[in-house]
């Protein structure tokens, strides 16, 4: 969140810096036609000041939307992410798509790969619950493997 944040902060600078120029020229222009008296003096600078400080303060809000508008987009962007995160691991490790859940095989048991009994084991074998039980293996009761693959 605080590198989106910086990384908006910067344009938001320029396009005020911007509107502060424009609103100068503005002023600026506004008192170069007031030192003069006739209207074909006055408007080459309203035209010069006026004109191009419109212009920029024009620009620098048009900035500051356009930016407002990639942040809430990164926003919704970055919720989504959260969004589709949370839906994966709530699938769970062991739901493989398609194959159905995995059991890791004991000597005599087999269990759920989150089991504690089997959390260290690295040397054991992960298969398909019917295989285990092929095998003469029971579902732990600790972790009730049996249940979770028959479900
Ligand atoms: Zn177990």
């Amino acid at each position: 969140m605080h590198n989106l944040l910086d990384a908006t902060k910067r344009p938001v600078q320029i396009a005020i810096g911007l509107a502060a120029v424009g609103f100068v020229l503005i002023i600026l222009g506004w008192n170069g036609a007031a030192n003069f008296d006739t209207p074909q003096q006055q408007v080459p600078y309203l035209i010069s000041g006026g004109v191009a400080g419109l212009g920029l303060v024009i620009v620098g809000v048009g900035l500051l939307v356009i930016n407002e508008m990639k942040r809430a987009t990164a926003l919704v962007l970055a919720g989504l992410e959260r969004a589709a995160e949370a839906g994966s691991a709530a699938a769970g490790p062991t739901a493989v798509p398609g194959s159905g859940p995995m059991v890791v095989a004991g000597r005599a048991t087999y269990h759920l790969p989150t089991c504690r009994l089997v959390a260290e084991r690295k040397d054991l074998q992960t298969m398909s619950p019917s295989a285990a039980i092929d095998r003469g293996l029971a579902g732990c009761r600790i972790c009730d493997a049996s249940q979770a693959a028959t479900a």
